[in-house]
C-alpha cells in the first residue's frame, strides 16, 4: 500500500516528554512502513502550539537528525484544539491520512496500526476511544461521564470517551477545511462532517513526563465551549422555563387575588423576597447564557485566524 500517513502531534512546553516519545512515535513509523501498511514517503509533523520552552527547539533538532520528522510552529500559544487544526489541514494537501495524538505518551500507540487496518478496510475515519478511565482521579472519571451526557442531551453527537485520537482521511479531512468555524470543539464537529467510520479501543496510560496543562478551569471552558457551539438547547431550556414560570406566577397571581378578596392578606414578606430572589438568580443565568452566544457570534463575525503558522523546518515550503 503506498497510502502517506502523517501523525500530527501538538505539543506546548512538552521539553520534558519529547525526547522520550518522539522515539516510540518512531518506531511506529517505521514498522508501519516496514509492514508495507503505509508509504515510506510518510512523516511525523510536531505542531508548537507557541511553547515557553525549549519545545521548538527540540522540534527542529529532531527534524534534522531524522528525515521523517517536521515541525511547524504557531505564532503563538492558541490551545490544543487550534494546534491539532493546524496540524491536520496543514497536512491535508500531502496525505492520505492524517492521524492525531497527544505527543505525552498517554495514548497507546499501537493503537496507530489498527486504524491504519480499519482506514484500508474503507473506513474515513477511525475515533480512538479509551476502553476504560482506571487511570483517571475518580473526579475526572465522574466529570467527564457527566459531560458527554450532557452533550448528548443537548443534541451534540460525541463518540463516548474519544478525546482528539484519530485517524481521518484526505477526503474526511478535505470535509473538516470546509467547516469555518472559529470557537473549535474537534470531536463534536468530527461527526458532523460525516463519512464511514468506526473505533478501535485503546489503553490510556499516565503521562510519561511533565504536566498536564488542562486544569479544572480548562477543561470547564472547553465543556462550555463544546455545548454552545454545537448546541442551541440551552436557548430553548430558557425559553421553556420562561414560559413555566409565567405559568406559575399566573397561578400564583390568580391565588394572591383570591387572599385578597376573602380579606386574608397576611404579611407575605419572606415568601416575596424568596420568590423575587430566585426569579432574579433564573433571569441572571438566562441572560449569561445569552450572553455566551451572542460572545460566539462575535468571535465568529469577525473571522479571525484559527491559527497563524510562523516557522517550519522544511523551508522548501
Ligand atoms: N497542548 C497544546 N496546547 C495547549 C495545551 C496542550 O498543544 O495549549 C497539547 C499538549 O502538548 C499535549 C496535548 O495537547 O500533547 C494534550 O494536553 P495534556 O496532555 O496537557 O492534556 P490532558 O491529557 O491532561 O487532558
Ligand atoms: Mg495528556
Amino acid at each position: 500500500m503506498n497510502d502517506i500517513l502523517y501523525i500530527v502531534i501538538p505539543c506546548y512546553n512538552e521539553e520534558k516528554v519529547l525526547p522520550i516519545t518522539h522515539k516510540m512515535f518512531l518506531d511506529e513509523l517505521n514498522e508501519l512502513i516496514k509492514k508495507e501498511k503505509i508509504s515510506a514517503d510518510s512523516k511525523i509533523v510536531f505542531v508548537d502550539d507557541g511553547s515557553r520552552d525549549e519545545t521548538w527547539k527540540i522540534i527542529c533538532d529532531l527534524s534534522e537528525q531524522h528525515g521523517s520528522i517536521e515541525g511547524i510552529q504557531q505564532s503563538r500559544n492558541r490551545g490544543h484544539q487550534n494546534a491539532v487544526l493546524m496540524g491536520m489541514l496543514d497536512s491535508r494537501d500531502k496525505c492520505d491520512i492524517c492521524i492525531t495524538i497527544d505527543c505525552d505518551g498517554q495514548d497507546d500507540i499501537t493503537a496507530i496500526e489498527q486504524m491504519v487496518d480499519k482506514y484500508h478496510e474503507g473506513y474515513e475515519v477511525v475515533y480512538g476511544v479509551r476502553d476504560n478511565r482506571d487511570t483517571d482521579t475518580l473526579f475526572k472519571k465522574y466529570t467527564a461521564q457527566g459531560f458527554y451526557t450532557l452533550l448528548k442531551k443537548m443534541g451534540v453527537d460525541v463518540v463516548y470517551n474519544h478525546a482528539d485520537y484519530r485517524l481521518m482521511s484526505k477526503s474526511a479531512l478535505d470535509g473538516l477545511s470546509q467547516f469555518k468555524e472559529v470557537n473549535l470543539f474537534l470531536r463534536g464537529l468530527i461527526p458532523l462532517v460525516g463519512f464511514k467510520n468506526t473505533s478501535v479501543y485503546y489503553k490510556r496510560n499516565e503521562r510519561l513526563a511533565g504536566e498536564s496543562h488542562y486544569p479544572l478551569k480548562k477543561m470547564l471552558a472547553l465543556a462550555i465551549d463544546g455545548i454552545t457551539s454545537l448546541s442551541t438547547t440551552p436557548l430553548s431550556i430558557i425559553t421553556f422555563l420562561g414560559l413555566l414560570i409565567s405559568f406559575l406566577s399566573f397561578c400564583f397571581i390568580i391565588w394572591v387575588c383570591i387572599g385578597y378578596f376573602s380579606g386574608n392578606t397576611m404579611s407575605g414578606w419572606a415568601s416575596l423576597v424568596s420568590v423575587i430572589c430566585l426569579l432574579c438568580g433564573f433571569q441572571l443565568i438566562s441572560i449569561g447564557i445569552i450572553g455566551e452566544y451572542i460572545g460566539k457570534i462575535y468571535m465568529e463575525v469577525k473571522g479571525r485566524p484559527r491559527y497563524i503558522i510562523s516557522n517550519r523546518t522544511d523551508k522548501n515550503e
